[in-house]
């Protein structure tokens, strides 16, 4: 269960930002998953929406999932290209390119109280 010990990281995290912060609750979380990662997010919030019924930090987070595509931008041109697959810019033929939002999970907004 990979997407199970995701969510457990994802707890730990927030109870440590919340600490930091001195807030007692965490009312909604905002996460943005690439769609190259693997990750379930089905079973993701199952694990998410388990897990956090436990903590009484986290009972009422609201989950929101926002999946990324993949991008390529090129480091000269600043062109980007929707995919993975590029190795050199359609552009300016310029082998500088670097990808996004493939393959992690990002912890973009946490609100708490
Ligand atoms: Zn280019």
């Amino acid at each position: 269960m990979h997407e199970l010990s995701l969510a457990q990281g994802l707890l730990e995290q927030l109870k440590s930002i919340c600490s930091e912060h001195g807030a007692t609750k965490i009312t909604k979380v905002s996460l943005s998953i690439g769609k190259q990662s693997g990750i379930v997010i089905d079973s993701f919030e199952f694990g998410f929406e388990i897990l956090s019924k436990d903590e009484a930090i986290t009972e009422n987070a609201v989950l929101e999932i926002l999946t990324v595509d993949p991008t390529s931008r090129c480091m000269d041109c600043k062109a980007t290209f929707a995919g993975f697959e590029y190795t050199s810019c359609k552009h300016c033929n310029s082998t500088n390119l670097r990808s996004y939002g493939g393959d992690d999970l990002v912890l973009t907004q946490v609100e708490m109280e």
